[in-house]
């Protein structure tokens, strides 16, 4: 080997190391969260990452959010749920049929209190524009015989109505399913630590740092401050809450949300501002916080209790908080 060949290959090797050990260093140094949000599914919502920096994953997640809102949202008309509300077709794909199956578990869990055929009567309200309409009794009344997750059959990757005007309405479940599926999908590609936002409906991989959880704030209801503080683990790593100040309307000094009881067709009424449930995925945490809400305090904790996979939070409209057994030793930091 001549002189100068074997300066360059000296050279070379001293500069391999010096990037490695470079990379090296900036890996010991990294741990700095990146993020981003977006409007999506109705919602600001936010993806952060605590153990990479790749903005990708973050780009993949949000257009995971995008596709799941274009085949479940019943405001968009081309959607799957859009083309079955107008029977233009009766055939489900296997990630819609898997939700409608879920979904109908949770109607029978809590008696019909959350139940997924709705929409003919959520199609009456509108708690997003200024309007302040509060539909006609007659109109409900009607609409109310088209509500029972009992007439719909998922069979073959096929739903079948038996009643022709059974609208669905995937509101109360959609976010936290897709949350799950974003959280599968970094997980999938080795992120290990991240918290996956979508609106208040939050999902997190793994815990914060070595030492700690990641902590969530639960809203105070009517306030942007937070009432009570938890930290996630592994096995709780899911929070979600149904709160009747989330999207409403004022008329005559009454409050009118977009919680609806299945039985009235109104929005509940029963003195409860939210729900917010701790599981480790964010469907059930999902279906169950809108559940509870409708079921009442009675009812809904009984609901949790029964499970040893869940727990919650319930807030009244005097602020009083009301957990279920064995919350507050376990996953509250500070009150
Ligand atoms: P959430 O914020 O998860 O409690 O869901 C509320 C949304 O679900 C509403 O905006 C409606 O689209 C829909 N919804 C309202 N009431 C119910 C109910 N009792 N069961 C199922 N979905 C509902
Ligand atoms: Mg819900």
């Amino acid at each position: 080997m001549n002189f100068f060949k074997k300066i360059f290959l000296i050279s070379l090797t001293l500069i391999i190391f010096v990037v490695s050990s470079a990379c090296q260093q900036a890996n010991d140094a990294k741990r700095e969260v990146i993020s981003s949000t977006e409007f999506v599914l109705n919602t600001a919502a936010t993806i952060s990452l605590y153990d990479s920096d790749d903005y990708n994953l973050i780009t993949e997640s949000f257009k995971i959010c995008r596709d799941y809102e274009n085949l479940l949202s019943k405001t968009i008309e081309d959607s799957e749920i859009g083309r079955i509300n107008t029977r233009k077709t009766n055939e489900v794909s296997t990630d819609t049929a898997e939700l409608l199956e879920l979904s109908l578990e949770f109607a029978e869990q809590s008696n019909g209190a959350f139940d997924i055929t709705i929409g003919s009567i959520t199609d009456l309200w509108d708690f997003t524009s200024n309007e302040k309409h509060i539909p006609d009794q007659e109109l409900i009344n009607v609409a109310k015989q088209y509500v029972d997750y009992r007439t719909i059959k998922i069979a073959d990757q096929k739903i079948l109505f038996e009643n022709e005007n059974t609208k669905l309405d995937l509101g109360a479940i959609a976010k936290g399913f897709i949350a799950d599926q974003v959280k599968e999908y970094l997980v999938e590609q080795g992120v290990t630590s991240a918290i996956i936002n979508l609106g208040g409906n939050v999902q997190c991989i793994g815990r914060k740092d070595q030492e700690k959880g990641f902590r969530v704030g639960i809203q105070k209801p009517f306030d942007s401050g937070s009432i009570v503080e938890i930290e996630l683990n592994d096995e709780f790593s899911s929070v979600v809450t149904s709160g009747v100040y989330q999207r409403y309307f004022e008329k005559e000094n009454q409050i009118y949300h977009h919680i609806i009881d299945p039985k009235t067709g109104y929005p509940t009424n029963n003195h409860l501002l939210s729900v917010t449930i701790i599981s480790k995925d964010s469907s059930s945490g999902d279906a169950l916080s809108t559940a509870c809400l409708v079921l009442g305090l009675e009812k809904g904790m009984k609901l949790i209790d029964e499970k040893d996979d869940l727990y919650a939070i319930f807030i009244d409209d005097d602020f009083n908080i009301y957990y279920s057994e064995g919350l507050q030793e376990t996953l509250i930091t500070s009150e």
